[in-house]
């Protein structure tokens, strides 16, 4: 069964590398001076094309293997945009390929080609009216640059941080008593020509239902629900953001300081030399 709790982190690799990518520019400043998130392997599966002996422009159908949407990209890749190839394909003209080429760019699905998964998608999401508050631990770990004599050390960091999220769960482990009515709302894209005879696309309003999305928006993206209050009518945000008393800052003001402090930097407990 597909979970929309606490699978609102991670699940979604390209998302997560976008936030961590995001995170690296956001430094955490605490107790600690100056917090540099330590780059963590993420291994990007490149994979060789597979072979295909289909003559003739064609596009390859991909799946979403968490959801299971799918769509036609002409690649003969196996994995692409986290997307795996399956048997089918269809043939295209060079219209097809243009249009299908901006969807793929957009990463925008079409509706009707996914409608059964959809409707299994979002039946599950809307049965769902609450959500409830938990806590998780989690280690961070960082490293700052230290001058030693002439030249530079890298010293790492750790620290034990309670961080809280919500989940439609309500046996979650580490429930924290506190919870929020929700709604699912939904977003849709329309694919049109600019004067230019250029690809555009707009996203629509959020809406209660897919069925509800105004006459031309075809598509959606993978991520194309969010929860919403219905007290507010506001989108809810599952980020912790800092812990209390820290503060977050931009990658230009940590280059600042790193400037300004070099050898300060490493008067904290927790610190080991490399
Ligand atoms: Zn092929």
């Amino acid at each position: 069964m597909l979970k929309f709790d606490s699978s609102h982190k991670s699940v979604d690799i390209d998302g997560f590398i976008r936030k961590y990518e995001t995170a690296l520019q956001k430094i955490i400043i605490g107790g600690l001076i100056i917090t540099l998130l330590s780059p963590i392997g993420i291994i990007f599966a490149k994979t060789r094309p597979v072979p295909c002996d289909i003559e003739g422009d064609h596009a390859h159908l991909y799946i979403d293997n968490e959801t299971k949407i799918e769509r036609y990209i002409e690649s003969e890749r196996k994995i692409v945009d986290g997307l795996e190839r399956l048997e089918d394909y269809r043939m295209i003209t060079e219209e097809e390929s243009d249009l299908l080429k901006f969807e793929n760019k957009n990463g925008l699905f079409r509706i009707d080609e996914n409608w059964n998964e959809l409707q299994t998608i979002t039946q599950e999401q809307q049965s769902h009216k609450k959500e409830y508050r938990y806590a998780y631990e989690e280690t961070i770990h960082w490293s700052t640059p230290m001058k030693v004599g002439k030249g530079w050390t890298v010293i790492q960091h750790s620290k034990n941080v309670t961080r809280h999220s919500w989940t439609t769960d309500e046996n979650h482990e580490g429930l924290t008593g506190e919870e929020r009515d929700i709604e699912y709302v939904y977003q849709g894209y329309r694919i049109t020509k600019n004067d230019q005879g250029k690809y555009e696309v707009e996203q629509s309003g959020y809406v209660s239902n897919l069925q509800n999305l105004p006459e031309g928006y075809d598509y959606i993206k993978k991520d194309f629900y969010k929860t919403m209050s219905p007290q507010t009518e506001e989108i809810l945000d599952y980020e912790d953001g800092p812990e209390v008393g820290d503060r977050e800052v931009t990658q230009q003001e940590l280059n600042e300081m790193m400037q300004e402090n070099s050898s300060e930097q490493v008067q904290t407990e927790d610190t080991k030399v490399l």
